[in-house]
Parts: C-alpha cells; sequence; structure tokens
C-alpha cells in the first residue's frame, strides 16, 4: 500500500505492509501494519530525539481493541508473509494516542502514566524494549515544554494571558517530575552506553538535561561532528547550563 500524503507545502511517501496481530492475553486478531520505508522533506528534530514529522510513530506497544490490555506488537504478529487479505474486516488495533483522545485536558499527563506504569509493571523483557518505554517516558515529560504555546494572536489580552498561564502550569508539571526524569535518563544512559556505539552528541544532551554539565562538557569536547548544527547548539547550552529540549533548527 503506498501513500503520498501532501501537508501544506511539505510532502512524504510512506509505504506500509498491512499486518495481522494477535492478542497475548484474550486472543483477539486485530489488523494493523509495519511502515516499510518513507521519504521526509520536512520535519521538526528536537534535542532528545523526537522528529515531528507527521508520519506516524513506529510504534512498538499496541492497546487491544477487546481486553484494552496493552501489548509488544512484534511479538503478537501472526506467521506467514502477505496479511493483506487476512488483515481485511478485521478491527484496527489500537495504540496509545487513540487512547489518549478520551482524555481531553490532561492528554500529557495520562502519556506519562502509561510508559511509567509500564516500567513500573516490568512490561519489558528486553533491554531494546526497556530503552523504548523509557525513550517514550523521557519524551513524554519534555513534551510538556516542547509544546509551549508560542503562536501569541495580534493583541489579544484574554488569549495571550491564557497561553502564559498555560505555559506556567507545565513548567510547573514539568519540574514536579524533576526526579522521576532524572532516574529514568540514568538508567537509560546506562541502557545506551552498554548498548555499545554511543553517538557522543546525543550522549552529551542526556547528560546535559539531567543537569550534568561538567560531564556533558567532558564528552562533546571528545566528539568530531563540530561543524553540526546539533553541536554548536548543545555546547551553547551547556555553557549557559540549560537544561530544557529544545528544536535543532
Ligand atoms: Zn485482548
Amino acid at each position: 500500500m503506498r501513500i503520498l500524503t501532501f501537508t501544506g507545502k511539505d510532502a512524504f511517501m510512506t509505504l506500509l505492509n498491512p499486518i495481522v496481530t494477535k492478542c497475548p492475553h484474550c486472543g483477539s486478531l486485530m489488523s494493523d501494519y509495519e511502515l516499510m520505508s518513507y521519504t521526509v522533506f520536512h520535519s521538526e528534530n528536537y534535542s532528545d530525539g523526537k522528529s515531528d514529522n507527521g508520519i506516524p510513530d513506529e510504534k512498538m506497544v499496541s492497546i487491544c481493541v477487546e481486553c484494552r490490555r496493552p501489548f509488544w506488537r512484534n511479538d503478537a504478529i501472526l506467521p506467514g508473509g502477505d496479511h493483506g487479505e487476512a488483515s481485511a474486516g478485521l478491527p484496527f488495533a489500537g495504540d496509545i494516542n487513540e487512547y489518549l483522545w478520551d482524555f481531553e485536558d490532561n492528554r500529557q499527563l495520562q502519556r506519562i502514566g502509561f510508559y511509567k506504569g509500564l516500567l513500573d509493571d516490568g512490561f519489558h523483557d528486553s533491554d531494546e524494549k526497556e530503552a523504548y518505554l523509557r525513550t517514550r517516558l523521557w519524551w513524554a515529560v519534555n513534551d510538556l515544554l516542547r509544546y509551549r504555546r508560542r503562536w501569541m494572536p495580534p493583541f489579544r489580552p484574554r488569549l495571550i494571558l491564557e497561553a502564559i498561564r498555560h505555559n506556567r502550569m507545565n513548567r510547573r508539571l514539568f519540574m514536579s517530575y524533576r526526579q522521576l526524569m532524572q532516574k529514568n535518563l540514568e538508567r537509560l544512559m546506562f541502557l545506551y552506553i552498554k548498548g555499545g556505539d554511543a553517538d557522543p552528541l546525543y550522549l552529551a544532551n542526556m547528560y546535559r538535561e539531567k543537569g550534568d554539565f561538567a560531564k556533558a562538557a567532558g564528552i562533546i569536547a571528545k566528539s568530531d561532528s563540530k561543524k553540526d548544527v546539533f553541536f554548536r547548539l548543545l555546547v551553547k547550552r551547556i555553557r549557559r547550563r540549560d537544561s530544557m529540549v529544545f528544536e535543532i533548527k
């Protein structure tokens, strides 16, 4: 299935491969897809590795449409190659994004709670899965600051005040997750280094966000990507002792 989508002046192509998954809890069959390849013409990339490019996030955790329990998608794919015909007519597997649709007000907090809950329950059975959940938890907490309201309408005091209030509240919420963030980052760094081949810029950013600026500076000094935009932006923020997530541009 080839899908070409245009959103404004940005275009991307995605190649989707239909699959069938079976819920390990209740045995329900669901249709889903694998993302085969895509070309991105525009994306917003952030220091914590998250990209917003309009492509559906490569999701590893599905939610059963019947029993509403989460499961690892790749472990639940039915054997056999082409699932095109078998998947037709089956309900589509849910994921955290659809599940959060029920929570108008505190979607961001629900997302944080979802990943924290899976980690607390020991939902993962490998380093790779743990790293996936910890990265998603990290991104979810950062989302509180990542998506601050920046758009200011031409002199509409009420809306401007609302945006300021919203940003302040999110800042407070973010600070309330500080301890969780640091513990999560510590474990994530451990897994990242253990996995080998750690990207020094990415690792330096993890130390920066954790508030360990000396260690971040030490790692980044050894980097050989000094011409990189990310490098320059990172050095600036480590010097300023700024631990916030930022857009790389
Ligand atoms: Zn189920």
